[in-house]
């Protein structure tokens, strides 16, 4: 029976996704023995780095990443870097196929004047630091001043303006980063405002995550009433109006209309407002905006400007994918035709999408992207896959030894009430895998 050798790169939902796919799709007559390589010592992508402390529930999936991981022809090898400790060349060359699944981590920039200015952060820095990850400790975050302003109007922006604008002690029960939350506890700001700049019925957010505000239990939720009723009426000429949509325009409406508790902690939702400079001598203390109105359909600007007094910006306008030698990154993705991306290259996640989509969306589409694959299959190769390519004395993480840190950090949580306690440091995240097993 053919076994054909895969190597996923990058540990994270588009990952583990299309290792299922690889596990469901063999048969009697073809099998696949599956490489997955990680850049950080841990697994899971953004279910341990992106998605927010307060959200549990989401990251439930990790069950799945580790039941697919138990399965006899999954590998992993974490703590091994794309570009770095191997090329795409040489996978390419020792694997059937390549799966690039690497995410698109990077930030996008506004590109306005005093963007570089001290406390002006990306969602891109600010998110992995209350997450614990390893590359992102050190983030000088400054939360000395009374009101913050994120930029855009997505769930990432919903999800950073959340986690500084509720009572920090709503956060003693997750697995927030504990650097993260002893500033958090700390924090001057008790105001926070989103700033989007087109109007409500052009929101990124979705229903779910909005409808959750109001229930926040410390925090008052603002948005303007009239910026709803003007969305309706623009929605009302429209020939077509999505489920989508419709369902959002009645949460951002729920929010605007619902009693207030008349506590100090205030987020507001603020539309129509393009950042045109963040102004600050040495570090943030202001943003400029230019106001903008629905007309025809269109958002054009309305000849006026405001600006908000702030001592931390925080930019969630979505992610780019990064470069790598041998791979071409094009409108913030990896160049690909529905996945394929050259020779038995191919991509997934927001590698081949470009940064949309939840992480229940990585399934469908990990699924065509294997679909694809095993219709190009050609003649299993016989090479060694990665263990011809490691540096002897290289320290991979593999299986098991990620199992001691998931073991130690989830033991270690118990202990004070939380799902885990993440170690943050590299260094740290070494020593506990080397740990003997508990
Ligand atoms: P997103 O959904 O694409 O939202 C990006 C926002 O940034 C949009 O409002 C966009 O406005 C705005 N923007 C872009 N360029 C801008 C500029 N130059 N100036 C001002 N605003 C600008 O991206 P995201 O929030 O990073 O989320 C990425 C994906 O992850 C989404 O699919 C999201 O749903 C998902 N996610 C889901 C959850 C969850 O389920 N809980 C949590 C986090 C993320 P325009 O529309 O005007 O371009």
């Amino acid at each position: 029976m053919p076994t054909y050798k895969i190597a996923i790169v990058g540990a994270g939902p588009a990952g583990y996704f299309t290792a299922q796919a690889f596990q469901k799709a063999q048969t009697e007559d073809l099998s696949f023995a599956i490489d997955m390589i990680e850049r950080l010592p841990t697994p899971w992508g953004l279910v341990r780095s992106g998605v927010a402390p307060d959200h549990p529930k989401i990251k439930t999936v990790s069950k799945v990443f580790e039941k697919i991981a138990k399965e006899p022809n999954f590998r992993l090898f974490a703590n091994v870097e794309l570009g770095k400790d191997v090329s795409l060349k040489d996978l390419r060359d020792q694997y059937d196929v390549v799966v690039l699944a690497m995410g698109a981590p990077k930030g996008r920039k506004l590109g306005i004047p005093g963007e570089k200015l001290k406390n002006s952060l990306s969602a891109a820095e600010f998110v992995p630091w209350y997450n614990a990850h390893p590359d992102y400790v050190d983030v000088e975050v400054d939360l000395s001043s009374e009101t913050a302003v994120v930029i855009g109007a997505g769930n990432v922006a919903m999800d950073v303006a959340r986690i500084l604008a509720i009572d920090p002690a709503e956060l003693d029960p997750t697995d927030v980063a504990e650097h993260a939350l002893a500033k958090l506890k700390q924090s001057n700001i008790r105001t926070v405002i989103i700033c989007g700049r087109r109007g409500p019925e052009h929101a990124a957010f979705t229903a779910p995550e909005l409808r959750d505000l109001p229930k926040l239990e410390n925090t008052d939720v603002f948005i303007d009433p009239k910026q709803i009723e003007e969305a309706i009426k623009h929605i009302e000429v429209m020939d077509e109006v999505e489920k989508d949509l419709r369902n959002n325009i009645e949460a951002m409406k729920a929010i605007a209309e619902h009693e207030k508790k008349g506590v100090a902690r205030k987020l507001e939702i603020k539309f129509l407002s393009t950042p045109i400079e963040i102004k600050g001598n040495g570090k943030v203390e202001e943003v400029v905006f230019q106001k903008n109105k629905v007309q025809n359909g269109k958002v054009v600007s309305a000849n006026d400007i405001f600006s908000i007094k702030t001592g931390l910006v925080v930019t969630a306008i979505g992610y780019d994918s990064v470069e790598y030698p041998g791979v071409t990154i094009e409108s913030g993705r990896v160049r690909n035709i529905a996945g394929h991306v050259e020779h038995n290259v191919y991509a997934v996640g927001w590698a081949k999408r470009g940064p949309t989509g939840v992480i229940g969306t990585n399934k469908s589409d990990s699924n065509d992207v294997v679909d694809l694959i095993i219709e190009n299959l050609k003649e299993p190769k016989t090479s060694e896959g990665i263990t011809a390519l490691l540096k002897s004395g290289h320290e991979v993480i593999d299986q098991t030894a990620w199992e001691k840190i998931n073991a130690s950090e989830v033991i270690s949580g118990e202990i004070v009430g939380k799902p885990r306690l993440k170690v943050a440091s590299k260094a740290d995240l070494l020593r506990v895998s080397r740990k003997p097993a508990i």
